[in-house]
């Protein structure tokens, strides 16, 4: 989403999008448990990006959000999914329209 209200939102939260989401993210710490332990697979976004550029701030090495522009997974995000577990999934639960998916690596069968 590159027009409309998605950019009007996504240019007032480039002003000071860490400030304004601080109180978001603080809850979502609070109250949301790891889901697994399981290595992340794969990163991906859905439809309806508002460019708020917070997930890109948070892990630049995984994702870019070129202006006015919905963000994209490096192509070389890849090698960065260990060591940046736990900013990615911070990303995922912070981004405030929820359009980032991480995908988890299958339990084994036992
Ligand atoms: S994916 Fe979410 S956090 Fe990242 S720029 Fe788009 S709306 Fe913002």
């Amino acid at each position: 989403m590159a027009g409309g209200a998605g950019a009007v939102l996504g240019a007032a939260l480039n002003g000071d999008r860490r400030a304004l989401l601080a109180p978001q993210r603080a809850a979502a710490h609070d109250v949301t448990p790891a889901v697994t332990d399981r290595p992340i697979q794969s990163v991906s976004i859905e439809a309806g990006c508002i460019s708020c550029k917070l997930c890109q701030d948070i892990a630049p090495q995984v994702f870019l959000v070129a202006d006015d522009a919905d963000c994209v997974v490096r192509p070389e995000a890849r090698h960065h999914f260990v060591r940046l577990r736990e900013d990615i999934e911070q990303a995922a639960r912070d981004c405030p329209v929820e359009v980032i998916k991480v995908e988890h690596a299958r339990a084994k069968a036992t």
